[in-house]
């Protein structure tokens, strides 16, 4: 298979050449601006030395500075953050955020550090990039096995360096350094009211609804919790380490407080209050995204569904919570069987909407409440899925001959593609500077 990048150019084509987007614009897009690698050097808790591979990648400041999370995993590469930095790009003009797109990462499993290795870690990401990174050039956030806590630490590591006050520098962080409410479930929240919205205009009603979650951490924790407080059936949820199934829904603040004690999910099977409330199986994690449910929500990783196991898959509806959950060949599969996606540029959206939000309020000096920050979210939110709805719904029979509506990520990417367009026109294309003066 192509790896994440190149999968991620060969959509930006097809959605882009379908959107009638212009050749120059595609080009500028299927590259990042600049990718520093560095070689993090950190001291070990036994006084040994290990070295940790970092990137970050600016992809995109056609819209504003760069602005995407930081991912500590054993599978990061240069790829995957180039594929995250042009999704982010391509995000922040969905909502309409004047921010480009940028990704960073380490190439490594920080369950195996002590906290102060993970400390030290963070520091050495900051100073290692402290030069391309800024509130007006690169403001990095969380992401997959990052935190409040890892983001406090680096925005103290920068204003140490830079001997300066900064908290515009990094969003995600504690509230008490200057953080903003509603950050840390932002994620979950704009997945959620995209399920809402979805649902409204399917006519259907929460409480009929079933939904498997895969991946439990910050983001699937949220929408989890989220829908099943909004009366929709929670019946399925994993984490890097197994899945579980309960037919008559999960009660998901139990499986999360067992997770934070034990944590692992598969530990909630034997004990903890959850094996008294319902009854529950051990799944695999291919069973998981398999399972007949309404609604799919992938909140882990990138290619969970491809050709290998897209004619699995059951589900009426997919929320893509995680970024680049379902590869392009696989997706064009699931859009011909007629199952509705809500793309990861528009569903997980809600997180770098509030980082944007938090950037804001630091950059003001000024906190917003935390219905302030809900209301705004759900506003920015209701008013891209409409827009990306009304065009999937306006673009009826026009898709590959097929009679077919463009799938919400035909339309999502239509959207961004023709604002990225304005920006790069107004600043020249080859047409103005090739027109004869008159
Ligand atoms: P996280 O580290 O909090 O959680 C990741 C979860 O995925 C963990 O529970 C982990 O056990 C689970 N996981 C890993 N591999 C798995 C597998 N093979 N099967 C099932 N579960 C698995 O990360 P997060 O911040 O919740 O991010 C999850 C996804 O959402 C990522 O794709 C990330 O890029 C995306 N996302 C996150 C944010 C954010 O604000 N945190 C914003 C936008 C998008």
């Amino acid at each position: 298979m192509a790896d994440v990048f190149d999968d991620a150019i060969k959509r930006l084509y097809t959605l882009g050449q379908q959107a009638d987007i212009p050749d120059n614009v595609l080009a500028h897009l299927s590259r990042p601006v600049a990718v520093l690698c560095s070689s993090l050097h950190v001291r070990m808790d036994d006084g040994s030395s290990q070295y940790f591979q970092a990137y970050r990648c600016q992809y995109s400041y056609l819209l504003g500075p760069c602005k995407g999370g930081i991912r500590f995993h054993p599978n990061v590469s240069q790829a995957e953050v180039q594929a995250l930095g042009l999704w982010m790009t391509i995000k922040c003009a969905v909502i309409g955020l004047p921010l480009g797109g940028g990704k960073g990462g380490v190439v490594v499993d920080p369950k195996q550090l002590s906290k102060l290795e993970l400390e030290r870690l963070s520091r050495a990401y900051m100073r290692a990039n402290v030069d391309v990174i800024g509130p007006d050039r690169d403001i990095p956030a969380p992401d997959v096995y990052t935190n409040a806590r890892i983001m406090g630490w680096m925005c103290d590591e920068y204003e140490i360096i830079t001997r300066k006050k900064q908290p515009a520098v990094i969003t995600g962080k504690p509230i008490e350094l200057g953080g903003s409410l509603g950050r840390e479930e932002a994620t979950g929240r704009g997945a959620f009211l995209c399920t809402e919205f979805l649902r409204e205009k399917m006519s259907a009603t929460a409480s009929g609804l079933t939904v498997a979650v895969q991946g439990f951490g910050n983001a699937g924790y949220h929408v989890a919790r989220l829908l099943g407080e909004a009366g929709y059936k929670v019946v399925a949820i994993s984490d890097s380490k197994g899945a579980i199934y309960a037919p008559e829904g999960l009660d998901v603040e139990s499986v999360w407080q067992q997770k934070q004690a034990t944590t692992k999910l598969q530990a909630v099977y034997c004990q903890g209050s959850v094996c008294e409330i319902v009854e529950h199986k051990n799944i695999s994690h291919e069973e998981l995204l398999a399972l007949d449910v309404d609604i799919l929500i992938p909140a882990a990783l990138e290619n969970s569904i491809t050709m290998v196991n897209a004619a699995d898959i059951r589900a009426r509806w997919i929320v893509e919570v995680a970024n680049g959950p379902i590869s392009s060949e696989a997706d064009q599969l699931l859009h011909k069987k007629g199952i509705v996606i809500v793309p990861d540029v528009l569903a997980n959206a809600g997180g770098v909407t509030v980082s944007y939000f938090e950037w804001v309020q630091n950059k003001a000096g000024y906190p917003w409440t935390l219905e302030e920050v809900r209301q705004r979210l759900k506003d920015r939110m209701q008013q891209a899925f409409n827009e990306i709805w009304d065009y999937h719904k306006a673009s009826a029979g026009k898709e590959s001959g097929v009679e077919s509506e463009v799938s919400l990520r035909s339309a999502a990417y239509a959207k961004a593609l023709h604002g990225i367009k304005n920006v790069i026109d107004v600043r020249g294309t080859k047409a103005y500077f090739s027109r004869e003066e008159s």
